[in-house]
């Protein structure tokens, strides 16, 4: 999952960004609104966590503008603000939920699981080819019914490309996914991850194949005659 964390109290975004990169997740912090905005509007996150006292704005004009130019990443927001009143005011701008400040880190966690599980982040759990299956919820891999162990970026590689199956994935989505704003890519280092990540399934016999599509990116699809049990 890829989030954007928009929070100008750097400690707390920082820590925020720690929790969540431990959780496999590609995390983007934003501190300002405009920053944000730019953010949001140009890459895909799975689920938005908006603070909404920021510099220069409220953090929920972010999310109306959002929703009005018809983008539905799951969006949670945080305030401080306690009355009933406010918090409903969220909802009604287009958030899908909000917590309180202060809040426990484990529970903002949970929410965010959640968020990201809904339809308009992702449609559903498993996601299988041949004979391997993907657990969207717990990050485990499964060829047959033997888990197989895949680092951080291998693991967003693999579910980027399975949940389009049989599609080219473009060169530049699986760079969005795969590595958070700003991050030092070096120019082969998404086809040292694919290549790596091939290995794993040939020798696993997860009856998968990986493609490279000349000039464009790459495409998963069942192995011909595969390993389908
Ligand atoms: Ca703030």
């Amino acid at each position: 999952m890829k989030i954007l964390v928009v929070e100008d109290d750097a400690e707390l975004a920082q820590a925020l960004a720690s929790a969540l990169r431990d959780q496999h997740m590609v995390v983007d912090v934003a501190s300002s609104l405009r920053e944000a905005s730019d953010l949001a509007f140009g890459s895909a996150y799975d689920v938005l966590v908006v603070d909404r006292g920021l510099p220069d704005g409220d953090g929920l004009s972010l999310i109306e503008r959002l929703r009005g130019a018809r983008v539905h990443t799951p969006a949670i927001v945080l305030t401080a603000m306690i009355d009933v009143a406010e918090r409903v005011r969220s909802l009604d701008y287009g958030a899908d939920d909000y917590l309180g400040k202060p809040f426990a880190r484990d529970e903002l966690m949970a929410r965010i699981r959640a968020l990201g599980r809904r339809p308009a982040g992702r449609a559903q759990r498993l996601s299988s080819a041949g004979a391997l299956s993907l657990d969207h919820e717990d990050r485990q891999v499964l060829v047959t019914s033997r888990p197989l162990a895949l680092p951080r970026r291998e693991w967003l590689v693999l579910e980027t490309l399975l949940l389009s199956k049989g599609r080219t994935v473009h060169r530049q989505r699986l760079v969005e996914r795969v590595y958070g704003e700003g991050e030092d890519i070096q120019s082969n280092s998404l086809d040292s991850h694919v290549s790596r990540l091939r290995s794993k399934l040939e020798a696993a016999c997860a009856g998968v194949e990986i493609h490279a599509v000349r000039g464009v990116g790459y495409l998963l699809r069942e192995a011909a005659g595969g390993e389908r049990e």
